[in-house]
């Protein structure tokens, strides 16, 4: 297993996306969709049960009713399940969603490494490996919805050194793997802390397209951001503490862009500040397995469930109606990025 390398390292070559000044404000709903699993446990490769997903149509149907195509990465215990994508494979059917896919390495066919923290991020195993893994669960998706998956989303944003190659030889288009503003090196995975919430264009010939999670640091002091939670997250600080007392006195928060921890205030402050920075697309990510009480941390009750739900509504109404927002998909906002692109310099005259 390697070390985890940076995603600047393992971007490096990337330009930002011009997105036009008077593009209305875009939203992307991603949702990971996967197998239950005990999130406090060791990575367990036996964890394939996919039950949660019978009742991922009740949070189709909110999209349904406002006006949302989500996106479903979905990874092979999903995909390869009967029980797993008969919803979602109606959905996308219907033209109601769009399935894309999504790395669990601990649960993904072949299975080679031990299992550990670090090799939970598909981009810290062996190029190889990582390859076969993605080639399997690329060809069961298209096997059993007829279309071939190109949206791709790292399991724990564990994008590494040779994702990128690998996404262009599986004719990969589109990548979601970007979390800014958290940093998951302490369990061996990487650094996004200081990655922009702007999309970007990569990959040889920079047509494959990154659309990061939303998140960012938000408060007064959040252009020291990345600097200022690190040090707050040492000891004998710790983020817990620390964090909580800069968020009470509107300094700093690291908010993300998910019903699975964050309220609808953090949402709509999250949104406000990177408005006024002038971002325009944002994308709002939960897991599936939320929608079943007791299946993730954040949703344990009935009660909680219901309260997650509403607390989605009341973002995509207030993005939608009251900011005047639009809903589009991944495959959407690229064709429309691909034509306000600037083009690249013509090659030197001959001398
Ligand atoms: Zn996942």
């Amino acid at each position: 297993m390697q070390a985890a390398t940076s995603p600047e390292s393992s971007l490096a070559e990337r330009e930002e996306a011009s997105v036009p000044r008077n593009l209305a404000p875009q939203l992307l709903v991603v949702v990971d969709t996967e197998e239950e699993f005990d999130w406090s446990a060791p990575f367990d490769s036996s964890a394939r049960s996919v039950e949660a997903m019978e009742d991922i149509g009740l949070f189709q149907h909110l999209c349904d009713e406002v006006g949302i195509r989500p996106t479903y990465v979905i990874d092979h215990p999903v995909a390869s399940q009967e029980r797993g994508r008969r919803l979602i494979g109606e959905f996308a059917s219907e033209g109601r969603a769009v399935i894309g896919a999504h790395l669990h390495p601990w649960v993904s066919p072949p299975f080679e490494e031990q299992v550990t923290s670090a090799s939970s991020y598909p981009g810290n195993l062996p190029a190889d490996l990582e390859a076969r893994k993605l080639e399997t669960l690329t060809t069961t998706i298209e096997e059993n919805f007829s279309r071939r998956p190109t949206i791709y989303k790292a399991g724990r944003y564990g994008f590494g050194p040779h994702t990128t190659a690998l996404l262009e030889d599986l004719g990969y288009t589109i990548d979601l793997s970007a979390c800014p503003a958290f940093d998951f090196t302490a369990d061996g995975g990487p650094d996004w802390s200081r990655w922009s919430a702007a999309p970007y264009w990569f990959g040889a010939d920079r047509h494959l397209l990154g659309l990061p999670t939303t998140g960012a640091f938000v408060g007064w002091l959040s252009r020291a951001g990345a600097s200022v939670h690190r040090a707050a997250s040492r000891p004998p600080l710790s983020w817990a503490h620390s964090g909580a007392l800069l968020s009470r006195s509107g300094a700093l928060e690291r908010l993300m862009l998910s019903p699975e921890g964050y309220r609808h205030a953090h949402h709509r402050r999250l949104t406000e500040s990177l408005l006024a920075r002038g971002v325009r697309i944002f994308s709002f990510s939960l897991h599936s397995p939320s929608l079943r009480p007791g299946c993730t941390p954040y949703v344990r009750s009935q009660a909680q469930l219901e309260r997650f739900i509403r607390s989605c509504r009341q973002y995509f109404e207030w993005f939608l109606e009251t900011l005047g927002g639009e809903a589009t998909t991944p495959e959407e906002l690229r064709e429309r990025l691909v034509t306000t692109r600037t083009p690249p310099p013509p090659p030197p005259a001959p001398a």
